[in-house]
């Protein structure tokens, strides 16, 4: 699923909470030679490793690549369809190729389609029936495939409705907000919203809080259109006639099959009702249009000239309308179903750590044809383990047990990892070390990352170690160099602890929702990362996310697909085979104190600043920066004993190496600690007290979640409860580190 990139570059600007820390850079030239120890490897077992990433390296090839993305989108494979079912045989039967262990794991999960084709219709000033339809385009052979699922958006209810329109502009709670301001009641009316700015279920949920009866949701070209470049076929960005499907379940909620939050949807499982009022679903309809489409609805429309901030890219003056002037119908008839999905899981047995994880995972199932989103990632995913399967023919084992996750239902909200991640739940909380996530791997050639700040340097690490196809530099140096232009004037100077590298140190975001990690780190508390390769992605969710647009415009060469599963793959050798887990909890504490710091600045600005304990929160982010260099000190001792006894494999040897297990197994249960089991206000399947998608943002990432959400409420009780429980669950992160370190 996953915002397109518009929104991760917006999002790359406006955020800065991250700390730089100041690492120096070191060069790909560098890295050759006197290249220091990888973190977590003793110096004796470094350079075997290094070797092992470069073997491991050379394997993932562009022809190959290729051949994957060709055959994984030859048709439509929407979740639970045939189509799907054999994207599922394709990715298992290649792993086994490699000689991979894999196997299907099916779930039964509440999946609905369009049972016929949306009617929309303008009623007043005149009837017009419009056309929700993509066209077929010449140049794309793909766009006339019969299977093309009909616009609509996943978990819109049945509905007909036929209302006065409003303009809602990007259908935030503000936005609502403005139109009150100027006397426009949405209640009883249909509102149309552009997409952007939020997640499309946030728009379903606000527009249903404020008494809209149904909601259309278009593409505006002011976000996503012409303004941006030329349209499709002619450039890579959104053309007329296209528009972004996409769900809109309740995914701030819970994720996952609706019927069975917090258990996996298999045999015999108690399953709610699909009128529970409960559900993470909308009760409106909710329909995706095109610009073209849209412009019939809008152009007419009368009443106030638009707000601020309304005024969109279409060529005349956006009214907000809400007049009896312009009525519109809405017919939506959706078939909800009990449908079955497929994940396939493969495994690569640890040698030496067997009930220690590393889990890469990507989702298979696609709206159309899933070029970029998400098979640019599967394709990235079997080159992976294409290469791990020519290391595995030279007997190499991983230190530690690595999984495959080809994940199932994501479009419809992230169902199959997450009934996975719930039917493994007390497994994945004893044995999972981290989660490295990719979702649509390539639409372009600027590297990104979305993390939890104990892997900020160990990504950074490893794309110093991959080549950038495009520039010849490394990754790194390509991904540091469009951050640091990308960084405005202002912030240049006044980030500037004096040197160069502080400032110019690529940032890696924080991980909201949006895709299959969210399970993992929010449910369970497993450390997590996001990534891929962005670039002028118009055609997200739409019948040209085809293999002939990433042909002409995402990855021509298919370069970037070799990339990614190169800086995966190297991520996963790294984490599976160190002895110390190269995890940074120092990091991770400069992160908090951060987004402490701006939080009570948001609660000044809203003169509630005395309402929770500030420096409660702050002395426990100082706690963990001192515990974090305190565990550092102690694996850098217990590797250098290591080292040193090894040859005699004697007491000391033993004493030593089960100390380091005892620290190793303290850096994965700390995250584990940042969750609470009793987890969010009103939303009890989200564990974690740090990182919860926000109520309204959705993928955006809302630091703190429940500090954030009571100062928005101006709750002051609130606001007092989640300072404490974020404190209690930094301080619990705090005593496993001390304990692991025993001393
Ligand atoms: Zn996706």
């Amino acid at each position: 699923m996953k915002a397109p990139v518009r929104a991760a570059l917006a999002l790359f600007l406006t955020i800065n909470l991250a700390c730089a820390t100041i690492i120096t850079p070191r060069t790909s030239a560098q890295t050759k030679e006197a290249a220091p120890a990888l973190d977590g490897f003793t110096a004796g077992e470094s350079d075997a490793q290094r070797q092992l990433e470069e073997r491991f390296r050379a394997v993932p090839l562009p022809a190959s690549a290729r051949e994957h993305l060709r055959t994984l989108t030859r048709e439509p494979h929407v979740a639970g369809t045939p189509e799907d079912y054999r994207t599922a045989v394709y990715v298992r039967d290649q792993l086994r190729r490699f000689g991979i262990n894999a196997e299907l794991r099916e779930y039964q999960v509440l999946l609905p389609y369009p049972k016929h084709p949306t009617r929309l219709e303008l009623v007043a000033p005149r009837r017009v029936s419009l056309n929700l339809e993509e066209a077929v385009l010449p140049q794309d052979p793909s766009s006339s495939h019969r299977r093309i699922i009909p616009l609509f958006n996943g978990y819109s209810a049945t509905g007909d409705v036929t209302a006065p329109l409003v303009y809602v502009n990007y259908g935030l709670p503000d936005d609502y907000a403005a139109l009150k301001k100027i006397n426009v009641d949405v209640k009883g009316k249909l509102v149309i919203a552009r997409y952007g700015r939020s997640f499309r279920g946030v728009k379903a949920k606000v527009a249903e809080e404020n008494g809209a009866v149904g909601l259309v949701i278009y593409s505006d070209p002011a976000d996503d259109g012409y303004t941006q470049g030329d349209v499709y076929p002619n450039g890579p960005w959104r053309p007329e006639t296209s528009a972004q499907r996409g769900s809109v379940m309740y995914l701030f909620q819970y994720p996952g099959d609706p019927l069975t939050p917090g258990t996996p949807a298999v045999a015999g499982t108690p399953r709610l009702k699909q009128d529970d009022p409960t559900l993470n679903i909308p009760r409106i309809p909710v329909q995706p249009i095109s610009y073209g489409d849209a412009r019939l609805l809008l152009e007419p429309l009368r009443g106030p000239v638009r707000p601020a901030g309304f005024q969109g890219g279409l060529p005349f003056a956006y009214h907000v309308g809400g007049t009896e002037d312009v009525r519109v119908r809405l017919k939506t008839e959706m078939d909800f179903q009990i449908r079955t999905i497929w994940n396939v899981i493969g495994r690569i047995e640890g040698a030496e750590e067997r009930d220690r994880w590393v889990v890469l995972g990507n989702h298979r199932d696609a709206w159309t044809f899933g070029a970029v989103d998400p098979n640019s990632g599967t394709t990235a995913m079997l080159e992976l383990a294409r290469g791990f399967g020519e290391l595995l023919k030279t007997n190499w084992r991983p230190r530690r047990t690595i999984i495959f996750g080809s994940w199932d239902g994501e479009e419809h909200g992230l169902i199959g990892s997450t009934e996975w991640v719930e039917e493994n739940a007390a497994e994945l909380r004893e044995k999972a070390v981290a989660y490295l996530n990719m979702d649509s791997a390539v639409s372009g050639a600027n590297f990104g990352a979305s993390s939890v700040p104990t892997l900020w340097k160990l990504i950074r690490a490893a794309a110093r170690d991959v080549r950038d196809p495009k520039t010849g530099k490394s990754v790194y140096q390509a991904w540091q160099d469009r951050s640091r232009a990308a960084r405005p004037e202002a912030e240049l100077t006044d980030a500037g602890a004096g040197t160069d590298t502080a400032i110019a140190e690529a940032r890696i975001n924080a991980l909201g929702s949006g895709s299959d990690y969210t399970p993992f780190l929010q449910h369970l508390g497993v450390t997590s990362l996001d990534m891929g390769f962005g670039g002028d992605y118009g055609v997200y969710h739409s019948a040209y996310d085809s293999f002939n647009w990433m042909e002409k415009f995402g990855d021509p060469g298919f370069v970037y697909h070799v990339a990614a599963a190169q800086i995966w793959g190297t991520l996963a050798l790294r984490l599976a085979n160190a002895r110390a887990l190269p995890f940074d909890y120092a990091d991770y504490a400069a992160e908090l104190r951060d987004f402490v710091n701006e939080t009570q600045k948001t609660a000044a600005r809203r003169k509630l600043a005395d309402d929770f304990d500030n420096n409660a929160l702050l002395t426990a982010a100082s706690e963990l920066a001192g515990q974090a260099n305190r565990t550092k000190v102690a694996l850098t001792d217990v590797l250098a004993e290591i080292e040193d006894t090894r040859p005699r494999a004697d007491e000391r040897h033993a004493r030593a190496t089960a100390r380091l297990k005892r620290i190793n197994d303290s850096l994965i249960a700390a995250e584990r600690a940042l969750t609470d089991a009793r987890g969010l206000r009103n939303r009890p399947w989200y564990k974690h007290q740090i990182y919860a998608p926000g109520l309204y943002t959705g993928y955006a990432a809302q630091p703190l979640p429940d500090l954030r959400q009571a100062i928005d409420d101006r709750n002051t009780a609130n606001a007092r409860e989640a300072a404490v429980r974020i404190t209690e669950a930094i301080r619990r992160a705090v005593a496993v580190l001390r304990d692991g370190r025993g001393n």
